[in-house]
């Protein structure tokens, strides 16, 4: 069976076709600028030489979807020749809140579930919903599956979800922690035990998922125990433009301060701060390092309080799984920013972490970084999320 996934952003829509037989990769494409002008669909043939792009007006997710089907059937840069050969759609849906703690077959009812869910993610489950909606208008009786980011984690106890605050916060309006990130989180771990050779049921793991919006997760015997996000995917480490934890009186001090309006605070913390906010000069890692190295104080800064702030994590999280089994590096930085993973893994001899700089010495490949003789595993994963979405969607279809 061939699976199409769809992840849709505001004005963005990444999609991938997969045969689930082999799990192979058929076709990849993007579709950037949906409802803006200069909307443009670039789709990419699995071992094609060359991409094909078209610049043609797309007003919503439907008018995207319509352009994705057609590329996926076209008859020279198409995988398949008719739209019977998609089995199924898999959705990445962001919030599911308390609803659903794995992913499920979209039908009516869990459409008005994740509508209740807009509220908690005004940003994210929108567009979402639009891609779910323009998928069911376009292939109406093509199965398809919601996978939500916040499912993974459904698993934490009381005492990782709960904010001290009024309870009643919780019970009224549903503010505890969440976290995100979950299916990426979900696939390196099971990845990473699999490479180590070990069942996942056996190992505590710190899944680190170090992008432009990053998060760490304690995984004890294969269940989210805890996340560095929370009610949304500020909290926690530093990011490229998100603060991460800062002391919430901040918010009402920095409002009164700037004499700023309804939603500049959240604007700041989301859209100028982390490491674009303290250097003051990019969000990508690899202009940061290259600043750093020509001697830029407030880029040497940022790194600084980005490593500080996965290390503190990573501590947290020895100490709340009592050990640590393997650290697991994924996404963006974790990936291919060497630097940075030494950086944090530096000075935790104490700790049975020890990274082999050679071995480090990688970018984007699955390698276990550690030194013979480390006690804990350190592990780089590339992250999978569509491969993840593919593999629920056709379980759930097929009953496997
Ligand atoms: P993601 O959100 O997972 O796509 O990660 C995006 C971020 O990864 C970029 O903003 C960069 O900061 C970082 N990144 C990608 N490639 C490199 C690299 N070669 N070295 C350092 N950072 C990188």
């Amino acid at each position: 069976m061939n699976v199409l996934v769809i992840n849709c952003g505001s004005s963005s829509l990444k999609y991938q076709v997969l045969d689930m037989k082999t799990e192979s990769l058929m076709a990849k494409g993007l579709v950037e600028r949906i409802g803006l002008d200069g909307s443009i669909i670039t789709h990419e043939k699995a071992g094609a030489e060359e991409k094909f792009k078209l610049e043609t007006p797309m007003a919503n997710h439907t008018d995207a979807i319509g352009h994705v089907l057609e590329a996926i059937t076209d008859k020279d840069h198409g995988v398949i020749t008719s739209m019977d050969e998609i089995g199924a759609v898999g959705h990445r849906v962001v919030h599911a809140g308390e609803k659903y703690a794995s992913s499920v077959l979209i039908t009516p009812d869990v459409i008005n579930a994740l509508e209740e869910c807009v509220d908690l993610a005004p940003l994210h489950n929108p567009p979402n919903l639009s891609g779910i909606d323009a998928c069911k208008a376009l292939m109406p009786n093509t199965p398809m599956v919601g996978v939500f980011d916040t499912a993974f984690h459904q698993t934490m106890p009381p005492e990782s979800y709960i904010y001290a605050i009024p309870y009643e916060y919780y019970e009224k309006y549903g503010i505890r922690r969440y976290g995100f990130h979950g299916t990426s989180h979900k696939y390196v771990a099971e990845r990473g035990a699999e490479i180590l050779g070990q069942s996942i049921d056996k190992l505590k793991l710190i899944t680190c998922h170090l992008g432009n919006g990053a998060s760490v997760t304690a995984i004890k015997y294969g269940k989210s125990i805890d996340t560095s996000m929370g009610f949304t995917p500020l909290e926690g480490l530093v990011m490229g433009t998100r603060s991460g934890d800062i002391d919430p009186a901040i918010v009402t001090f920095m409002r009164e301060k700037g004499n700023l309006k309804p939603g500049e605070a959240n604007d700041i913390l989301n859209k100028k701060s982390g490491v674009l906010g303290i250097s003051g000069v990019s969000s990508d890692f690899r202009d940061l390092e290259k600043a750093a190295e020509e001697g830029n104080e407030r880029a040497i800064l940022a790194l600084k309080v980005f490593a500080h702030k996965v290390r503190f994590y990573i501590g947290a999280y020895i100490a709340e799984m009592n050990g640590v089994d393997a650290i697991i590096f994924t996404a963006g930085v974790g990936e291919n920013d060497m630097g940075m993973r030494d950086i944090i893994c530096s000075n935790l001899h104490n700790l049975g972490i020890k990274l082999d700089l050679v071995k480090n010495r990688v970018r984007g490949k699955e390698t276990v970084l550690s030194t013979d003789d480390s006690k804990v595993k350190i592990l780089l994963v590339p992250t999978n999320e569509e491969l993840m979405i593919a593999r629920d969607t056709y379980k759930i279809v097929t009953k496997k």
